[in-house]
């Protein structure tokens, strides 16, 4: 262990600035990285004003932040992939890679998994950090530490339209244009859909959405969601929709936006149980995929980035010195 300095969630609505011991030892299959830019991610936000999101509850002292980039200052014994200079990425999530989800494929719901700022874990908050090669990616030249930071929260929208198994020329509708709503609908995009209806009630947020090409935003404080999407597709509905808001309200009328043999791709975790129109999924035959973060999507991102297919630029709204990090509240 070595003392760093990080900013640290002391327990609800307090963040310190203060030194806090974190593993830095470079073990083999392991890079040590300096760390350049993370990303405020919402879950960093709810462990902040709730002290908890979903089954997560902060306990004791932990330090924040999962979306980083930054550059390899060490390599440990057996590293090939990568050497020191090389500006990266890194994946938050680490399974257990001999665990049956692990060797199915599935290792972003291994139950061993240990994701950075989730108990027991610590965050990448804090200047440097050790971690698996494996899930270490570099960064094209053309791609910003910003948007390598940026490439975790949009691995989820990449989960979700991989999930959705998206046809060239679809159309979706995503409900919620948070980040990962906006994410999601971008992914889709990219994944080859038409166009996208984007529905919130938040105003700004449509506003950023709708700078993307092919999204259609739709303001449920003014429009009724399920009337527009069949104006939009004379009636036939969606092929694809994203429940990207985690609100019991979306949930209520959802069967009502998917075409006949449609997709619900669920992302947003709502923080109760609520209840789904089971007969209105089955008389559509609807196909019903859950997104957990993601699998095998850092690379294709990348990728994305890279060719200039997907900018996420539009997406940065503010940045902080690290210094002034528990000030920024
Ligand atoms: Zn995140």
């Amino acid at each position: 262990m070595t003392k760093v300095r990080a900013l640290v969630l002391e327990r609800q609505h307090e963040l310190a600035l203060r030194d806090i011991d974190l593993p830095l030892d470079v073990g083999p299959g392991m890079v040590k990285i300096a760390i350049h830019t993370v990303g405020v991610c919402g879950s960093d936000v709810h462990y902040y004003t709730h002290g908890k999101i979903g089954p997560f509850v902060v306990t004791a002292p932990m330090v924040l932040g999962h979306e980083a980039a930054g550059t390899v200052t060490e390599i440990g014994a057996g590293v090939t992939n990568l050497k020191v200079g090389d500006r990266v990425c890194m994946e938050p999530g680490i399974p257990d890679p001999n665990s049956r989800a692990s060797r199915l494929g599935m290792y972003n719901v291994d139950p061993a998994v240990r994701f950075w700022a989730t108990l027991p874990i610590h965050g990448v908050l804090t200047p440097e950090v050790v971690h698996p090669a494996n899930y270490t990616f570099k960064l094209p030249d053309n791609v910003s530490f910003a948007e390598g930071a940026m490439v975790e929260p949009f691995a989820v929208g990449m989960q979700a339209a991989t999930k959705a198994r998206i046809t060239p020329g679809d159309t979706a509708v995503v409900l919620g244009a948070g980040p990962i709503g906006t994410m999601v609908a971008i992914a889709a995009l990219a994944g080859g859909c038409a166009r996208v209806i984007v529905a919130d009630l938040a105003q700004p947020k449509l506003d950023i959405a709708a700078r993307y090409q092919g999204v259609i935003p739709v303001n449920i404080r003014e429009k009724n969601i399920v009337e527009e999407v069949a104006r939009l597709t004379e009636g036939w509905g969606a092929d694809v929709v994203f429940e990207c808001s985690g609100s019991p309200h979306a949930r209520k009328t959802i069967m009502d936006l998917p075409r006949p043999g449609g997709a619900i791709v669920v992302v947003g975790l709502p923080v109760d149980p609520v209840a789904v129109d089971i007969a209105g999924a089955s008389t559509k035959e609807l196909r019903i995929e859950n997104v957990f973060r993601y699998a095998h999507q850092y690379d294709r991102a990348i990728a994305l980035f890279a060719s200039g297919k997907v900018d996420l630029k539009p997406l940065i709204s503010e940045t902080f010195a690290f210094e002034d990090l528990d000030r920024c509240v």
